[in-house]
This record gives C-alpha cells, structure tokens and sequence, in this order.
C-alpha cells in the first residue's frame, strides 16, 4: 500500500491543477482497489454545497454540473459526521439521494470518507461498487490513508488552481487565497509579487570533457570574480540600511567565493578534464548532498548559501549574467523566493520594498533578522505554497500573523490598505509620545525598554522613545559571522550598544543558540533541538566562549556602567551559581588587566517551567528576573514556537500562561526582586496593560509597539488593570480571554492601537 501511496502522491504533487491532479487520483485509486467506480466531491464553501470534480466509473457530463448539499444524500452524511460510511446496498439507506445525471443507479455498495486537510473539511472520496457487498476492513482502512495523505496535496492543487484561477463550478471568480507561515517581520505590505528565482539551473547542467584545461580555469576564474564582485555589489546595496558591522554577512558570502574553498575544488576537476560548469555543478551537488559527511564545519552547513553562490558562478559561466543586469522591479515589490537570502535583499532597490516571503527559513533566519532591523513586513516558512506561480500577482504580506494572500478580492485589500494606512499614521502620530514617560492617568509609571540584535535595531529604538535595553541578543551578531568573533571583536560590537543607549542600561543576555537559532560555524544536530542543548547548557559546556564573552562586556562597559548581564533558559540553581562563578571570574580577570569596570548587575530569565517554581531560589542568588514569555509559552503549552501547524495551539493568553506570570510576579516581589517581562507578550497592548496590573516592574519589546503599549498605558488608569485582570483570570479559555481584553481595550477608545489583526 505504501508503494502505491508513494506513487500516487508522486503523480498527484506533479499535476499542473486541480482537475488534473483529482483525475488522477480517482483513476490511480480506482484501479487499485479494483472497484468500478472512484470519485471525488469537493466542497464548495461559498455554496456550501459538494460538487462532484473528478470520476471514473461514473458519467464524465455529471463533472462540475452534479452537486449536493450538506444534508443530502450519503456524500452529505459522510461529510457532516467526518467520518467512514461503508453500505452495502445504498439506495435503500435512508439518506441516499439519487443523481440521475452521474448514471449510478447500478451501483449498490458504497464506501465514502472524508476528505480533511488541518481539521478543514475539503470534500469527500467515494468507491461504488455493482454488487451488493460491503468493502471488508483492509479496503476501508486503505481508502481512509489515501484521503489522509492525499488531503494536503489536493489543498496544494486547490490553492494552485485558486491563484491561477482555474474556472471551474466551484470557482467562477477569482479567489483570494491564504497561506500560513511564521511571522518573520512585523507588519503589513501590500504590493506585486516578483518571484526571484535562480538565474541558472544548477542541476540542469551535463558533464562535458574540458576541450582545454586552460581555458576553462580561465573562464571559471572570471566567472568566479564577477560573482565575488556581484555579492559585493549586493552588500554595497544594504549599506544604506544597516551598519558597517551587520556587512559582515556579506563578507562570509565571500570567504566562500575564496579561491581556497570553493574554488579550489572546482578548479580541481577542471584539472581531472572536466569542462568548468561540470565541474561546479559536481562540487557544489556533492557539497549539499553530503554536506553532512563534510569535514569542514563551516561549510556543511551552508547548503543554501552554497546552491546560491553556485548558482550565481554559473549564471556568469553560462553568460547569462542575470543577476548583474538590473531586474525592473515594481514599485511596491513584495519579494519571494523559495529560500530568501540576505543577498537577494540587495537585488531590489530600498524604497520599492513592500514585503519579503521566504517558503523556507524561520523567524531566526538572517534575512528575517535583517529584515526586523529595516522594517520590512516578512513571513517565513510558508506552508504549501505554489510559490513559482505568484510571480506578477497581486499579494498581501500580514507580518504580524505570519500569512500571506494572493490575489485579494476588493474587501480585503480595502481591509489591509486601512490597516497598513493606519499603521503609517499612527506612527506618525504617536511620535509625540517619544519624550513623554509611560504613565498611567492615576500616576504608576512602569519603564518601557526595548529589545534589540543589530545595531539598526537600537538607533530605531532611540528614535522611539526607549528608556533602556531589557533584551539584548548576543546571538544575532554572532549570526552575522563565519567564525565566533574574538573577545577584541565582540568588545567593540557591545561597546556601541552600551554607548547608543548610555546612560541608561543595557541587558545584554549572554549568547542563545541551539533551538532554532543555529550558527553555522558551530552545528547542533538533535532530535529535539528545542529540549536539548540550547542557551546556558551550551556556554556552561563551553566556558571558553562564555568567559569570552563576558570579558568582551565588562571591557566594554567600562567609564559607562551601564550593563546588565541576563542568563537565558535557567532550569536549575546550579546553572546559576556555576555562571555566577564564572562571570565573578571574568570580573576579577579584567580587573586584573587594569580595566576600571563595576561588577554588572545579573539577572535570571525564567522561560522553562521548572524555573517557574523556584522563583525564591533564583531569585534569591540575582539581582533581577525577566520572563522570557516566548520559551515559557511553548514551554508551558509543549507547542513548538515556530511550527505554523500548531500555530492556532500557541495561545498567549492561554489561562495557565496568565497564572504563571502572576505566580511570577507574587513570588518576585515577596523576596524583593524586580520582574521584568522581554517576551513578545509585552509588546502586545493587550498582554502589556495585563502585565502592568500583575505588577510587573519594567517590560521590553520590540521598538514597532513601544509607542503603542505607551499611548495605551498613557490613557488607562492602573486601577481600571487591575480590575481588568481580575476578570480575565476567571476566564477559562484563551480565546474568550483574547475577546475580552480586546472588547475592553476598544470600549476604552484604544481601538485605533489595537486595530484588527495587529495583535
Ligand atoms: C523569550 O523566550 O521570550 C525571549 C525573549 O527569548 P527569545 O525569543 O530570544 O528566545
Ligand atoms: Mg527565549
């Protein structure tokens, strides 16, 4: 079964649309079940009704003329119960509705199930059969597999057939289609999409014996500069975006192109009597085929990057030269690319940038990091999009919520235009706030700080009013680099921190990777990366690196003193006395080396459950706390962050979420040590005005919403949260909990901040 399965799916996946792709599932599944008759009715939302798209067995005229409704006949009753229906003689079953049309009244047996993709009904599969028997087990269980792993590869086709607008009975307008992904930049864009597709086809190239060496070392040579220089180029672009040191990305790319690396290899075929794109093809395949077998760390994981590179040396080989000319892109572009990469950002040029789509990558991918820092609404990570297609459409990138739409209908463009319109103006407006402090109108001030990586990130933050840094993230510029930067390195990358926001502080949490935050130049291969060897397990592991970077901060802090030192994924007290030893250490150490520095305040993250519940003992042992409310959520609620197929279960506001960080708080303030919140949560005018009233000290977010949870917190009295929180905390279910602090929030007149899908 499973090899016909796999069969089917194969065919199916390479069907052009949806009419194709369900005639080949009747006709495949027909005949492996040998039954006389396969169907597929899909339903039609908009007429709620299931049309029959695709027979063998039955009339081909009855094809998108026949349907029924929910309540008729045995299509309907599988659909309503979403479930098997297996009859040996269906006329005589209650609920059977005769279709003159399709020609089945010979038909007796009947075997219908559901067809469901994501919990959404998409249509039902049925066999018939003349005689009068009832399909055995082994059938049904059989059929039941097929409509399983068929169901998202008919939603795929389904969605293929909406953006190319296949007519059909179901379809007789254009359809604005949906895809999820993770969010990866907040925000909304509105614009045409332009595909950015590689210019050459590695895999396309054939083997071909080199007719002179010479010459082909001589044009791969070429080929290899212009590539360098085009990656240059590229990086030049950026340049007006981001800071000298986030270019360092660019200069990896480079080492890459070194003569030393790919190069050498390349060249080493040509040697062998290979012509140049064979060769290149060879080094760059076997390098991402076995990149795990690959010796050099570096580049085993620099698959994409290397495809990338590769591909543009052949571009240039082939003479097609196609990323050097300039693309005419649209004024509005909203950029997609199967993998985007921080070059491809350099190909549009600023100012006509309206979104980025990558199918692959998550919210930690550089060009989602990048991204974040210039403002750009991004969504990673999209599930079953026919992302070749959308080249030329018009798109809606909602960065906020991670989706993305083709070809909107009138309604929901108007409804994003007004939201992107809105989000303009309301920065624009809330500007005024920039110097004034967070205050409620009955006088409790809670400081607002921000979070940040790039340096970008923090002159943004300035610009909008933020009293310090609560969240500083060590791994990002460590992302940026093909090696771990030296402590010299390290030092001048945190003295600009310091000094952009001095005199006030800056926490900066000591590095956080594994989980989903990888850095290429140190690969962490696990099962369950999110449970295994991730933030202060590593740099315990490690205390080369982590004594390292805690000289780099206290140097860096000198004649300033305003660091504060945070400690990421603490699960135990031991993990804090040993780090407390070590950063004690570093102290001493730089002392010793005649740097003048105070020893910086440090302080515990709680974002694993067990910290949760020994809040005295960590407390006890730090200066402050913060609540890393993104891990404790996904933590709490064993839903994957990053998983947009679980995206619906990772509820915020989830009841026992919304105990924990009261819990938190209590506790905090019985052994008197400051509580901050540096997750997502706070940044979310919603989660901010519930986090004041727990009685959180200070809350630090991204710098798109501090001017939003200021104006919000600004316009409510402390006692009108407080009362807010009491109702909220008798509420059961996330989503009512959501509802209610939404309705209240628009009651009190912040409906313009909270607005409709920016949450
Ligand atoms: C968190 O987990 O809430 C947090 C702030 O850290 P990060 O998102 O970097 O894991
Ligand atoms: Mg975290």
């Amino acid at each position: 079964m499973l090899d016909i399965l796999r069969r089917i799916v194969q065919e199916v996946s390479s069907a052009t649309d949806l009419s194709d792709a369900l005639k080949v599932v009747v006709a495949r599944i027909r005949a492996a079940m040998n039954t006389e008759v396969c169907s597929v009715y899909l339903f039609d939302p908009e007429s709620k009704r299931y049309v029959l798209m695709a027979t063998e067995g039955l009339k081909q005229e009855a094809v998108g003329r026949v349907s029924l409704s929910s309540s008729q006949g045995l299509v309907g009753l599988v659909g309503s119960r979403e479930e098997p229906i297996n009859v040996d003689n269906a006329p005589t079953h209650p609920r059977f509705h005769f279709l003159s049309e399709t020609g089945e009244d010979p038909f007796l047996s009947f075997l219908g199930v559901p067809i469901i993709h994501h919990k959404r009904l998409m249509g039902v599969m049925v066999v018939q059969q003349r005689d009068s028997r009832q399909f055995d087990e082994s059938e049904e269980a059989f059929l039941v597999t097929m409509s399983a792993q068929l169901a998202g590869v008919i939603a795929h086709a389904e969605a293929t057939g909406n953006i190319l607008d296949i007519p059909s009975a179901t379809n007789e307008r254009k359809k604005s289609t949906r895809f999820n992904g993770a969010p990866g930049a907040p925000g909304v864009g509105l614009g045409q999409a332009f595909v950015l597709s590689p210019a050459a086809d590695l895999s396309g190239v054939v083997d071909k014996e080199a007719e002179s060496v010479d010459d082909e070392i001589g044009r791969f040579d070429l080929a290899l500069e212009a590539a360098r220089e085009e990656i240059r180029i590229l990086g030049e672009k950026l340049s007006s975006e981001l800071r000298p040191e986030e270019m360092a990305l660019f200069d990896v790319y480079l080492n890459m192109l070194d003569d030393h690396a790919l190069g050498a290899e390349v060249k080493a075929r040509i040697r062998e009597g290979s012509w140049a794109q064979g060769a290149l093809r060879q080094v760059v395949m076997q390098y991402v085929g076995h990149f795990q077998l690959m010796e050099d760390v570096y580049l085993r994981e620099r698959a994409t990057d290397i495809i990338d590179l590769g591909t543009r040396i052949l571009a240039h080989l082939q003479g097609s030269d196609a990323h050097a000319q300039e693309y005419e892109f649209p004024d509005d572009t909203i950029l997609v690319s199967e993998e985007l990469t921080p070059a491809m950002l350099g190909e549009v040029p600023p100012g006509k940038l309206r979104g980025l789509v990558s199918v692959k990558g998550s919210s930690n991918s550089h060009v989602a990091i990048l991204a974040r820092a210039m403002g750009i609404p991004t969504v990673m990570g999209v599930v079953d999009v026919p992302y070749a297609q959308l080249h030329g459409l018009e798109l809606i990138v909602d960065g906020y919520r991670g989706q993305i739409f083709s070809s909107p209908n009138d309604e929901l463009r108007e409804q994003y235009q007004a939201i992107f319109d809105e989000e303009q103006a309301l920065q624009k407006d809330l500007q005024v706030l920039r110097d004034e402090p967070a205050e409620t109108l009955d006088g409790h001030r809670i400081p607002l700080w921000v979070n940040t990586g790039l340096i970008t990130d923090a002159v943004r933050s300035l610009e909008r009013g933020a009293e310090g840094v609560g969240l500083y993230r060590t791994e990002v510029p460590f992302m940026m680099k093909d090696r771990f930067p030296s402590e010299s390195e390290q030092q001048k990358i945190y003295r600009q921190q310091l000094e952009t926001f001095a005199p006030n502080p800056v926490t900066m949490r000591t590095l956080d990777i594994g989980g989903d935050k990888a850095l290429t130049y140190f690969p962490i291969n696990e099962a369950n990366p999110f449970l295994g060897w991730r933030g202060i397990r590593v740099t315990l592991d490690h205390p080369e690196i982590f004594l390292v970077q805690i000289r780099a901060m206290l140097k860096a802090s000198e004649g300033l003193n305003n660091l504060r030192i945070m400690l990421p994924m603490i699960t135990s007290v031991s993990e804090v006395d040993e780090a407390l030893h070590l950063i004690y250490r570093a102290h001493a150490e730089v002392l010793e080396e005649g740097f003048d520095v105070e020893m910086p305040q440090v302080g515990v993250m709680i974002e694993v459950p067990a910290a949760v519940y020994q809040i005295r003992e960590l407390g006890q042992r730090v200066d402050f706390l913060s609540v890393g409310s993104n891990d404790l959520t996904q933590y709490l609620l064993a839903v994957d962050r990053n998983n947009p197929r679980v995206a619906d279960l990772y509820q915020a506001f989830h009841p026992a979420v919304l105990t924990a960080l009261k819990m938190i708080a209590d506790m905090a303030h019985e052994i008197g040590k400051p509580v901050s919140v540096c997750g997502e949560l706070a940044g979310n005018p919603l989660g901010a005005v519930l986090l004041m009233a727990m009685g959180y000290d200070m809350m630090s977010m991204n710098a798109t919403n501090l001017p939003k949870v200021k104006s919000v917190i600004r316009g409510i009295s402390r006692e009108w949260a407080d009362q807010l929180l009491a109702e909220v905390l008798q509420i059961e279910s996330a989503p009512v909990i959501t509802a209610t602090l939404q309705l209240s929030l628009e009651k009190a007149g912040f409906g313009r901040i909270i607005g409709p899908g920016r949450n």
